[in-house]
């Protein structure tokens, strides 16, 4: 019999489960302190439970953990990217930021994407699978061990790795759930973010289920034409569509919504895209958060110079937009989503040619 994934089981579930084999209700609760709380993944270290019970949890469950396979810090040591892997040697990336002190971790929700942005190294891999949440759980848990021995911890968690997060909207709203539970980490709903590449109907739910979570949306131009041609989704997802369901999501909410735009040379930057994102964020208690596009091997996009970088950010802000312009982190690891799990697989190709 195939042996059931415990991390992936929430509280109630591993209660259950636990009732069902005749164990303590009270050790489901023990043991998911061990799991999620103080993240001790064996049972042999499980003090407070029976050896007897334990033998009984190994015969009918395994800890399933995602295997290290490299990681790559940035020369200003501010991130670090890590690559794991799953069973069938899939594999997923997660990113560690470190800003003013704090720690923000990057995690990915699926193996590849299926919507397939034009300008995206997730979206040039084949889609394999959807994570299980103990999957997504397992990304926040080995960077949480990984800051503990530096004395730290993790401060923020956005959804913005490898893959469409709304696409696996039960797993990700279940390792929210998760990741908040007062007997695993305690974290602060507040303390998330999802990127999405605006899916309506999934907008539509979250905007009932996660209240106090927040959302950014990957806009990178506001002409229909434009973002089509980067976003095949935006063929399905107007932005029309888009902007009625985030109005929705805002009058429920009251959270500000963020919107990343990338910056692509001679493509989304120029005067007339200013005027129409003005125009858009017009309706929104927003964030502009520009990002200079990282380059892709294999993908005719540029990064603009510096210099018109500046000028559009400082069209945007003159016109009373609330703006960011990210520094280029960690470009020379290839921070972007997929990158560095691209580059291990021409690494890979290179050793087996
Ligand atoms: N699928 C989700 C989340 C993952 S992508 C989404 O699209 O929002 C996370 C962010 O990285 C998105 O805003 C995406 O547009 C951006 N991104 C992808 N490739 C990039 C690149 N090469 N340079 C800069 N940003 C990139
Ligand atoms: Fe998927 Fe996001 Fe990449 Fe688009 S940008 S292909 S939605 S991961």
């Amino acid at each position: 019999m195939e042996k059931i994934d415990i991390l992936d089981l929430s509280l109630e579930e591993l209660e259950k489960e636990f009732l069902n084999l005749g164990l303590k209700k009270f050790n489901a609760l023990q043991v998911y302190q061990w799991l999620h709380k103080k993240l001790v993944f064996d049972f042999d270290e499980f003090t407070n439970i029976s050896k007897e019970t334990r033998e009984i949890l190994k015969s009918k469950f395994e800890i399933g953990t995602l295997k290290y396979v490299t990681h790559q810090v940035s020369k200003d040591k501010k991130t670090v990217k890590f690559l794991f892997s799953l069973p069938g040697k899939r594999l997923i990336e997660s990113v560690l930021l470190k800003y003013k002190n704090r720690y923000s971790i990057c995690v990915s929700s699926q193996v590849g994407c299926p919507l397939k942005c034009d300008f995206c190294a997730t979206g040039m891999m084949k889609f394999e699978k959807n994570l299980k949440a103990s999957e997504i759980l397992m990304q926040f848990y080995y960077l949480q061990n990984y800051l503990k021995e530096k004395n730290d911890k993790i401060s923020n968690v956005v959804y913005m790795g490898m893959g469409e997060p709304f696409l696996n909207y039960d797993a990700v709203n279940k390792s929210i759930n998760m990741l908040n539970s007062k007997e695993g980490q305690d974290f602060s709903k507040r303390n998330f973010t999802i990127s999405t590449s605006g899916l309506i109907k999934e907008i539509d739910k979250f905007s009932e289920d996660q209240k106090q979570v927040g959302l950014a949306i990957s806009l990178h131009s506001v002409i229909d034409e434009k973002r089509s041609e980067l976003m095949p989704i935006n063929k399905i997802n107007p932005l029309e569509k888009l902007k009625g369901s985030l109005l929705n999501y805002q009058k429920k909410t009251k959270n500000r919504i963020t919107f990343e735009y990338i910056l692509i040379d001679d493509f989304n930057c120029e005067k007339n895209d200013g005027v129409e994102l003005v125009k858009f964020m017009k309706s929104f208690n927003h964030l502009v958060n520009l990002i200079p596009y990282n380059k892709v091997v294999g993908k005719p996009y540029k990064t603009p110079s510096i210099q018109k970088q500046k000028n559009f950010y400082n069209y945007l802000l003159s016109h009373k937009l609330n703006v960011t312009l990210r520094e280029t982190k960690g470009d020379d690891i290839q921070a972007a989503c997929g990158q560095l799990k691209v580059k291990k697989e021409e690494i890979k190709d290179e050793e087996t040619n």
